[in-house]
């Protein structure tokens, strides 16, 4: 069974705080809770994984491993994998603080399925952080993946070589028992099999019993030239090992590109800021702006005002999905001059007595505002 990304499940943000976490959650379980969808097993469903989602998000520890790992950093913690059957007994306070524990095990992941029959593994994700220079030009890293792997030693059957599993004492077999829980009669899973049903009388020495042990592994990903914050690159088969002879899910790896310190990255354009001193913006100019692959000259017209996009054509990036490459757009940004000395003020203020009685005419801006504001005013008396 793949698992979809948490956040995703939840529909917050990534830097989603607790509150909000907790608000989409009430939101969500409250809609697919069992007793408002009785005829409904996707509602169930649903309910079960935002769950988990939840509890996961709402634990600062558990969250920031997930951010790292993906699902990896959680199954096992989580009742993804790791012989929990729900996620109701493993407790972080989330689920029973709402509903109560009681339809942690009606709804927990080992209730309907035959336990014994082959899963798919789970998919993991990593995050990768790229600088944008590496993103644009496409780069390939190396990274390290912790995951469960089957175990060698038993060959995932969690027994010790030579040791045989016996049916289940506590459950007959049956994977389930039934608990009288106040008012509810519950199916719950066997807490001494873990709904397998089975009992395995002598653990493997390796993965105690398991199946799977955990191992890191480091891969080395291609990626591709252009992508962006959002894309995921799929590898195929590298994600958890299956349970019961199932196939390995894959793995994602979702890229998150770094805030650059010149451009901003919107898709396929490009913009950075670029400040020019107020002589420049009057009198116009060459100006040398950067670009990824390199400095270029940028010819800055007479009277050019602060804020002012100048696009450079091709400059930006060239998309991953094909098409040709964006625009670098500049935004000029006129500064104002400082640590002025006397001799030089003496020529900004000669310069301002030469404007006077000609505002209008050289800042036509300023002098159509300030006649806005005297209309306004005039306006206003009765
Ligand atoms: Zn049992
Ligand atoms: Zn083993």
């Amino acid at each position: 069974m793949s698992k979809r990304d948490f956040y995703e499940v939840l529909g917050v943000e990534r830097d989603a705080d607790q509150k909000d976490i907790k608000k989409a959650y009430r939101r969500l379980a409250q809609k697919y809770h069992p007793d408002r969808n009785p005829d409904d097993d996707t509602a169930a469903e649903k309910f079960r994984e935002v769950s988990e989602a939840y509890e996961v998000l709402a634990d600062s520890e558990k969250r920031a491993a997930y951010d790292q790992f993906g699902h990896a950093g959680v199954d096992g913690q989580a009742g993804g994998f790791g012989g929990q059957g729900g996620f109701g007994g493993a407790g972080a306070g989330g689920f029973s603080d709402i509903f109560g524990d009681v339809f942690g095990d009606i709804f927990g992941g080992g209730g309907r399925r035959n336990p014994n029959a082959p899963q798919r593994g789970s998919d993991l994700r990593y995050n990768l952080e790229l600088d944008l220079e590496s993103a644009v030009a496409g780069t390939s890293v190396d990274i390290r993946v912790p995951r469960h792997i089957e175990c060698e030693r038993c060959d995932g059957a969690g027994a010790e070589p030579g040791s045989s599993k016996e049916t289940c004492p506590t459950c007959h077999g049956h994977g389930q028992v039934r608990m009288q829980q106040g008012f509810f009669a519950v199916q719950q899973t066997c807490p001494t099999c873990h709904g397998s049903g089975q009992h395995i009388k002598v653990p493997c020495h390796k993965c105690h019993g398991e199946g799977r042990v955990r191992e890191t592994r480091t891969l080395s990903v291609k990626i591709p030239a252009g992508v962006d914050t959002g894309d995921r690159i799929r590898l195929n088969g590298e994600g958890e090992a299956g349970i019961n002879g199932g196939p390995p899910g894959d793995l994602y790896v979702q890229v998150h590109i770094k805030p650059h310190h010149i451009f901003q990255r919107d898709g396929r354009h490009l913009q950075c800021e670029v400040p020019i001193n107020f002589v420049d913006a009057a009198l116009g100019g060459e100006l040398e702006v950067p670009t990824l692959d390199g400095r270029v000259k940028l010819k800055i017209p007479p009277e050019t005002q602060t804020g002012k996009l100048f696009r450079l054509r091709g400059k930006g990036v060239k998309p991953v999905r094909g098409g040709p490459p964006g625009d670098l757009l500049c935004k000029v940004v006129v500064e104002t001059p400082v640590h002025l000395n006397e001799e030089q003020k003496d020529l900004l203020r000669n310069f301002q007595e030469s404007l006077d009685g000609s505002n209008s005419r050289h800042s036509p801006k300023k002098t159509s505002f300030f006649d806005g504001v005297k209309k306004f005013f005039e306006d206003m008396k009765p």
